[in-house]
Parts: C-alpha cells; sequence; structure tokens
C-alpha cells in the first residue's frame, strides 16, 4: 500500500514521466525467440552511460525551446516540445531507475540508484530554467485539453520559485538539489539494509514451524531473522515470548537509524527555508498548494476532528488487548502488566484468533498467490471491461517475475502491459507498491502504450507448499492493482496528466476504493481455491469469520494512520531544529495511549517521508473520504455491476489528472461528495 515509483514522484514538481518514443506495438523478440518488453540486463557502467546521455541529449532538445525567439515561438515548438521531451526522458530513464528496486544484480542496482539520485537534481534545474519558463509562459492554447497542460505545466515551474527574484530562485533550486540526493539516500540506505537478529529455538516458540524452516541459520546454530516486513510480521504476530517480540521490535525500529534520522531531520530544514523563500508559512502550507486539501490549516483541521471522533473507539480496542492481556498473564501466575508496543501485533492477532476463530495459516491455505491472481483478474475484467492476458515466453528480470498484457473485452485493442515481482530477494524494494514504468500518451502514431509494474513481498514458495497470502494481503493486493488500473487504462493526452499523475490527496482513491472488494463474500469466491485442490473454495464458516472480524481492532489501526499522519504534519509545519525520534515518541504516546519502545528510531524507516509523501501521508485519509464514496455507488447498484465499473474507467481511470479530482468525483457519483460513507466506514459520527 505504498507509493508509485519514488523516482516520479521528486521534489514537490511532481512527475512527468511518462511513455512513448518507444513504438510500442513493436517489442522485439530476441535470437532466443522469448518476448522482450524493456530491457534488464547491463554490463558495468551501462546505466550509467545511460543515464548521463539522456540528461545530456534532454538538456540539449530544452535548449532549442529556451533560445526560441519571441516570433518563432508557436504552440507546438514549444508547450508540447516541452511536454514531448519531458516524457521522452521520463521513457528512458524509468526503465533505467526502476533497475534500483528489483534488479538481482548489486551493480546494476547501485548505478540505478546513483541515476536515481541525479535525475533528481536534472528535474530541479529544469523547473527552475528561467528561459524555459518565460517562453512557456506567453504560450497561446487553443483547446481545454492544452490549457490545462499549460497551467499544470506553469504551476511546476512556479512551485519551484519561479516567479521569484534570481537570487532566491537559486536558493530554492539549491535546496531542491540537496533533498533529492537525501531522498535518494534515505531510499537507497533502507533497500540495502541487511539487519538481523539471531533467536533461539525457544525465543521462536509460537512462530509456525514451517515458518521457521525459511530462516538461515548462525554458525552456533540459531535462527538468523532478517528485519523485512514478512519475517517481522511472523514474529511481532506470533512469538509468546515479549522479550522476543521486543527485540524483533528494537531491530525493526532501528533500521539505519542514524544515518537516517540525520538525513531526515536534515530534509525538514531544508524544505522549511524552502517554505519560506516561496512565501509560505511551513512546508505543509507550500505543498498543499494545488492539492485537494486547499491549505495547512484544512489539514490540521481534518487530522484533528478524526482524532477526536476516533478517540472512544481506539479506546475500547485499546482496553480490549489490555483485558486479554492480563487473562494471558493470569493463566501464567503473572501479575498484570501494561500493553507495551511490542505486544499490541500480538495480542490483536491472538485475540482475533481466538474470538472469530480466525487463524491466518488456515486462512493462506485458500489464497495460493495464483489462485488469487486469477480470480483478481476475472472480478476487475467484469467490471471495467478489460481482460489480462500472460505473456508466456516474456524475458523477465527475476524467474519468479510474470508480464501480463491488457486487452479491451470490447474490441480486443491491446491497451497496456503490466508485470508482476511478488517474491521477496535479496536487495529488492521491501514493501508492496505499483510503479509507473512507461506513462500512456498521444503521439502522432496513435495513443502510446502504458507498462507499470507491481511490486510485493509474499511469503515464497516451500518445497510443499506455494505462495500462499493471508487476507491482508489479498486487500494489498486489490490497492496496488487499484494504482495499476489507475496507470495503465489511461487514455490521457499527455504523458504528465496521464495515468496516476494526479493531486498527491487524490492519488489512493482509486486503489483504497478497490480494497472494499475483498470483503464480498461474492469476490471471495472467485479469489479462494485450496492449495491442494483449487476447486475447494472458502468454506463459508471461514468466509464468515472473515468478514465477521472486519472492524475488530479497527479503532486502533486508524488511530494509527492518523498518527502516522499527524507525525508528518508535525515534522513539516514546526519551525527550526526537529528531533524527529522525540517528535515521533510523543505523538505516538499522545494517540496510540502506550509507550513507544525505548530506543526505538521508526523515524528512520519512515520512507514516506523521504518518498513523496511528505506533508503527503494524511492523503490517504483524505483519499479515503472520496474511495468511500465513490464506492458507496458500487454498493448500490453492485460490486461486479458492468456497467458502473465501465462509467468508473471512463470518468475516473481515463481521466489522469486532466480535470480536477474533485469535478471527477462529483461526475462520476452525478451529486456533491460527502463523508457520510467515509464516517460510515470508520463507525464516527
Ligand atoms: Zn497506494
Amino acid at each position: 500500500m505504498y507509493r508509485r515509483s519514488k523516482t516520479l514522484i521528486p521534489l514537490g514538481v511532481l512527475f512527468l514521466f511518462s511513455c512513448a518514443t518507444r513504438p510500442t506495438q513493436d517489442y522485439k523478440e530476441t535470437s532466443t525467440g522469448r518476448f522482450t518488453l524493456i530491457r534488464y540486463q547491463y554490463s558495468s557502467r551501462e546505466i550509467t552511460n545511460a543515464c548521463n546521455e539522456s540528461i545530456a541529449r534532454t538538456t540539449k532538445r530544452l535548449d532549442s525551446i529556451g533560445h526560441l525567439k519571441t516570433h518563432e515561438r508557436t504552440l507546438e515548438n514549444s508547450l508540447l516540445a516541452f511536454e514531448k521531451i519531458i516524457a521522452d526522458f521520463g521513457d528512458e530513464t524509468n526503465l533505467l531507475t526502476f533497475m534500483g528496486y528489483v534488479s538481482t544484480d548489486e551493480q546494476i542496482r547501485k548505478e540505478a540508484a546513483q541515476c536515481e539520485e541525479a535525475i533528481g537534481q536534472v528535474l530541479v534545474s529544469i523547473f527552475t530554467r528561467r528561459d524555459l519558463y518565460e517562453v512557456l509562459r506567453h504560450v497561446k492554447t487553443q483547446t481545454p485539453e492544452q490549457g490545462r497542460l499549460h497551467s499544470e505545466t506553469l504551476k511546476f515551474f512556479e512551485q519551484n520559485g519561479l516567479k521569484l527574484s534570481e537570487e532566491k530562485l537559486a536558493q530554492v533550486k539549491n535546496l531542491k538539489q540537496r533533498i533529492a540526493i537525501l531522498e535518494t539516500r534515505f531510499s537507497a540506505n533502507l533497500n540495502n539494509d541487511t539487519s538481523t537478529i539471531d533467536l533461539t529455538e525457544a525465543e521462536l516458540v509460537g512462530v509456525p514451524r514451517e515458518f521457521l524452516g525459511r530462516f538461515k541459520k548462525t554458525a552456533e546454530g540459531k535462527f538468523l531473522v532478517t528485519t523485512k516486513s514478512t519475517d517481522y510480521e511472523q514474529i511481532i504476530e506470533n512469538a509468546i515470548n515479549p522479550e522476543t517480540r521486543k527485540k524483533m521490535l528494537f531491530a525493526y525500529t532501528n533500521r539505519q537509524a542514524q544515518e537516517n534520522t540525520k538525513i531526515l531531520e536534515e530534509a525538514i530544514l531544508l524544505r522549511q527555508q524552502i517554505a519560506h523563500l516561496m512565501g509560505f508559512n511551513t512546508w505543509v502550507d507550500y505543498k498543499t498548494w494545488g492539492r485537494m486539501a486547499p491549505d495547512a490549516k484544512s489539514v490540521d483541521h481534518f487530522l484533528s476532528g478524526l482524532v477526536q471522533k476516533l478517540k472512544s473507539r481506539s479506546q475500547q480496542d485499546l482496553a480490549k488487548l489490555l483485558h486479554f492481556k492480563n487473562e494471558l498473564e493470569k493463566v501464567q501466575g503473572h501479575p498484570p502488566t501494561p500493553v507495551e508496543q511490542w505486544d499490541t501485533g500480538y495480542l490483536a492477532y491472538q485475540l482475533r484468533k481466538r474470538d472469530y476463530k480466525l487463524d491466518d495459516e488456515k486462512i493462506r491455505e485458500y489464497f495460493p498467490s495464483d489462485v488469487v491472481m486469477k480470480g483478481l483478474f476475472e472480478v476487475y475484467s467484469t467490471l471495467l471491461g478489460v481482460q489480462f492476458v500472460e505473456v508466456e515466453n516474456a524475458n523477465v528480470w527475476a524467474p519468479t517475475v510474470k508480464l501480463y498484457k491488457i486487452l479491451d473485452q470490447k474490441n480486443q485493442s491491446l491497451m497496456a502491459y503490466f508485470y508482476t515481482d511478488m517474491i521477496p530477494r535479496p536487495g529488492k524494494y521491501g514493501h508492496a507498491a505499483a510503479f509507473t514504468l512507461v506513462s500512456g500518451r498521444q503521439t502522432s502514431q496513435g495513443y502510446s502504450l502504458p507498462i507499470s509494474a507491481i511490486v510485493s513481498n509474499f511469503n515464497p514458495p516451500t518445497e510443499n507448499k506455494p505462495s500462499l497470502l493471508n487476507h491482508d494481503e489479498v486487500k494489498t493486493l486489490f490497492h496496488e492493482f487499484g494504482h495499476i488500473m489507475h496507470q495503465t487504462l489511461t487514455k490521457a493526452p499527455y504523458a504528465s496528466l496521464s495515468g496516476s499523475n494526479v493531486a498527491q490527496d487524490f492519488v489512493e482513491a482509486p486503489s483504497q476504493m478497490l480494497e472494499n472488494w475483498v470483503w464480498s463474500p461474492e469476490v471471495l469466491a472467485k479469489l479462494s481455491g485450496h492449495y491442494t485442490d483449487p476447486e475447494k473454495k472458502l468454506p463459508p464458516q471461514l468466509l464468515n469469520q472473515i468478514v465477521a472480524a472486519r472492524d475488530f481492532n479497527e479503532g486502533l489501526s486508524y488511530m494509527r494512520q492518523l498518527m502516522l499522519a499527524l507525525f508528518d504534519y508535525k515534522c513539516h509545519s514546526s519551525e527550526g531544529p526537529v528531533d524527529v525520534t522525540r517528535l515521533y515518541d510523543s505523538t505516538f504516546e499522545r494517540l496510540m495511549g502506550i509507550k513507544p519502545i525505548a530506543g526505538g528510531h521508526f523515524a528512520a524507516s519512515f520512507g514516506h517521508l523521504m518518498g513523496g509523501y511528505d506533508a503527503g501521508y494524511y492523503g490517504y485519509l483524505w483519499s479515503q473520504v472520496y474511495a468511500q464514496d465513490m464506492f458507496s455507488e458500487f454498493e448500490r447498484v453492485g460490486i461486479l455491476n458492468s456497467q458502473e465499473g465501465l462509467k468508473y474507467r471512463k470518468i475516473i481511470l481515463e481521466k489522469g489528472n486532466m480535470i480536477q479530482p474533485l469535478k471527477l468525483v462529483e461526475e462520476f457519483l452525478g451529486r456533491p461528495s460527502n463523508n457520510l460513507a467515509f464516517y460510515k466506514k470508520l463507525k464516527i459520527q
């Protein structure tokens, strides 16, 4: 449930990457007869050279726009040419930088990360160029579409200080370039983090036996447990010994603690300086410029209001966990103790298991990843009028990666491609995300085909079992696939406005809306099938239990989302140096009602704040207002209603950022939007 490609959301420039000088209809077959859509093998220095060449070529092409004399300027050779050059640049470099997240070759990952760092710099340089701005500013457009492109393009420049004096502009540029470097380092540090803890068999009591088989052993015969999310979750939810969970949580919240804390704190200070130079009080005020939320005050108002409304629900959840903990302690003859941070995951998971008879390991048996994917494709096909076909014999960067094409159901025309890369590997991006590799745009040869990739880290197959998902992972898949559809079903003419290049506080609406589907019995039947016999669907009893447990602990879960959003908000609305560790700890304690682990450094691995969601984390909750409002329409007419699905595809997915999100939502709804469905979901008033 994470983000689009980080490369693509640098520095509030919004990103402008896209597709299509690539002739997308004729990808090559190699001499082996295998189909190659994108390249993933590079020799040493090749990525670096390709990256540098692309930067040089782009700069040269932009110069020719910057040098245009007044009488030479036309719409074609200025605004439209600019859009095309930036889109081409995106095509060329996205494919390089993506390798930093997924390549199996360490050298390639390293060069790709360096390329990403360089591109961050170049984008700042481009969008702070006075000559380009002056040319583009005077363009006369002819159609509403061109008008939208014009105003959005100028906005990118103006967000980088083009309305400032030369001196201030130069300062903004320097600051942004420094932040771009810091952001890339922060994320590369985490991708390459290899921190582990070792635990004895006795310390691991409670963790499923077959899971233990996946751990490497140390020389002393202990189990070597990584801090990747799959290992982390297993320990935190299952290890009976609280000391084991504490050890795990400590290691997890101390990934890159020293280095990344320093990086984040520096970035926050630099962001403050930029906001001031730009005439804003805070970074949140600056970043909300052009978003759905008009300013920092409205974000604060939204978040604080929700805290008040959610308080009693989250306190009730916490009281339940405490009661359960004390019950367990009583059985063991221990005196009652308060809930600690390393207890919440365990208590919630075990209590859910007890009260709803929900056992993830049982549930997993019914959700083998290939069955889930097949069902997911069926649901999305029905809904959106498309078909997904696996490309056999595709050349891919790792053995478990698959390539699919998307066809229009009506006329079988090819619309887009996407990859799935679901299994963890050393050095691979550690969360779930949907990456735009090539975004859609209109070209003289027709509409250029978007290419995306869905990357996640589900349990790998074992000797006896395929990769098996729990229900939460199925939900994550629906979320990320909601992004993939937004990215690939776009028909927006301009790359910078196509796909999920929408306002940051709207981008999570399509993905979060689709999460609702995984609670429908009808849909769950399609998604499930026992790994020993796919015909055996999720038994009604298990299904009812999953649905019954839906709201379990949701008060605390939403409070955690609010806590993270408020932490982000405070980091970016404070004045002067921010001690992010202290700020996080105090925000955590105040909202969650328990003490954070002593010596933890959560902020050091909070990738959102250095990956384009700075002053933007609130967007998850903000978007959800619209996600739930749109979902209420599907609820009304049926969640597999093709007519409604097609309407959604046409209005929301195809338009991208060609029209303001609120207008799109209201066109889809046929009425003004409201927060009733959102409140209903949160069970608040
Ligand atoms: Zn998302």
